[in-house]
């Protein structure tokens, strides 16, 4: 597979991990800014603290925020990294996996351009699985998840239409690392078992509890 080379959008919103640290975790985000719209500057924006408060009422509720993702895959694929995953990105806010607060302190995040109402792109799946294949060559990665995972009833990202099921497929296609394969398997199973017609009717979820 054939992808851009990443484009490097520098985030001051990250601060060093502990020197022993170990990743073991990957968190994948949606967002879209304004809510529900594609293809701006929002997002950058957002993570390098220039968000212009005036330019919608969204931002004037969480321009004064101080967040980041390592990663941020948009609609066509391409992947801005903010955020070198040897730091700490502050993506996870209050948190918790397999009982360690803090995510993070130990995980990677990835946010994907995407809302609550629309499938995202192939080119998105793909873009990830490269991404997600890449940081499991190098870091002990034990997990892949979602937002909704680590803070449930707080956030509720990537939300219903991010098919899991078909990332697995992907990925297992892919020839990706048997760590990658192992690290998805929960999140896959769940998604091959769980019918999301009723969790897409309970959709949208407050505004307040986004963004990504
Ligand atoms: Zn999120």
């Amino acid at each position: 597979m054939m992808f851009n080379t990443p484009r490097l959008r520098v985030s001051p919103n990250a601060d060093s991990r502990s020197a022993d640290e170990r990743i073991t975790l990957v968190v994948i985000h949606a967002i879209s800014l304004p809510p529900d719209r594609f293809g701006g500057p929002g997002v950058e924006q957002l993570f390098t603290n220039t968000l212009d408060p005036s330019e919608h009422p969204y931002y004037a509720a969480i321009h004064h925020l101080r967040v980041s993702a390592h990663f941020f895959i948009r609609r066509d694929g391409e992947r801005i990294d903010f955020v070198s995953p040897d730091l700490r990105a502050w993506h996870a806010g209050v948190s918790q996996w397999k009982g360690r607060e803090r995510c993070n302190d130990f995980s990677i995040g990835i946010e994907l351009e995407g809302c609550d109402t629309l499938p995202f792109e192939p080119a998105q799946y793909l873009s990830l699985a490269a991404l997600l294949d890449e940081i499991c060559v190098r870091f002990p990665v034990t997990d892949v998840v979602g937002h909704s995972d680590i803070a449930p009833g707080r956030k509720t990202d990537p939300g219903p239409y991010f098919d899991w099921h078909r990332l697995g497929q992907i990925v297992a296609e892919s020839g990706a690392s048997e760590r990658l394969l192992v690290a998805l398997a929960w999140k896959c199973g769940q998604a091959g078992l769980v019918c999301d017609a009723q969790d897409k009717m309970r959709w949208p979820f407050p505004l307040a509890q986004r963004p990504g």
